[in-house]
């Protein structure tokens, strides 16, 4: 996908885990370091590693002409790995050390037409993290028709957002995201990361798919 060629989440054919693009404390305690080296080095990895896996076994077997009735299940596990890499890898930029920033020009203009105004987006998008059920994300991207941006509330990785969504901002609320820091608030995990969002990055990713 053109719009997260930021995120360093792909090279030589195969999908990779992307640095961290600030020290592992450098966000605490929005994520604590504890969390982060957790949440990166071995949740994250896993998903890789998990794409990677069931990426190669429909390759084998489109090679091999045979075993197709494996294909579906090598399917599912595709779209939850891969969907929670290119997730995790959006995570990881979308976040700044820096808290108070807020988006500008066009991005700036693109949130106030889709949300009325920035601080409308801020309370959106923490209610909607804060209010998911179950483990999932919030993400804040561009709708393939309208081009006005939402935010989908994501089951797992993959569940709740129409085809040709673009994510711009995303949120894991998943509780392996906060619960060492902040264990059953979910809520201030939340209200802390809109304040978190870098915002520069993500102006750069919308300006990709403008
Ligand atoms: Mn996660």
């Amino acid at each position: 996908m053109k719009s997260l060629c930021h995120t360093k989440g792909y090279a030589d054919g195969r999908y990779v885990l992307p640095p961290l693009p600030y020290d592992v404390s450098e966000l605490s305690p929005l994520v604590s370091a504890e969390t982060m080296i957790l949440h990166h080095d071995k949740h994250h990895a896993a998903y890789v590693a998990g794409a990677n896996k069931a990426a190669d076994e429909l390759d084998a077997i489109c090679r091999a002409s045979e075993k197709f009735e494996l294909a579906a299940d090598a399917t599912h596990r595709l779209a939850f790995n891969l969907g929670g890499h290119v997730l995790h890898s959006l995570y990881w930029y979308n976040m700044s050390p820096f808290a108070g920033g807020s988006p500008a020009g066009v991005l700036r203009d693109k949130i106030e037409e889709s949300f009325g105004s920035v601080h409308s987006f801020r309370h959106l998008f923490a209610a909607i993290a804060g209010g998911l059920p179950g483990s999932g994300w919030a993400v804040m991207g561009v709708d393939p028709l309208s081009k006005k941006l939402t935010i989908a509330e994501l089951s797992r990785h993959q569940d709740g957002v129409v085809a040709g969504f673009i994510p711009l901002v995303a949120c894991d609320v998943w509780e392996h995201a906060y619960y060492l820091t902040w264990k059953n608030d979910r809520k201030g995990y939340v209200e802390r990361f809109v304040e978190h969002i870098n915002w520069g990055f993500v102006e750069k990713l919308y300006l990709t798919v403008l």
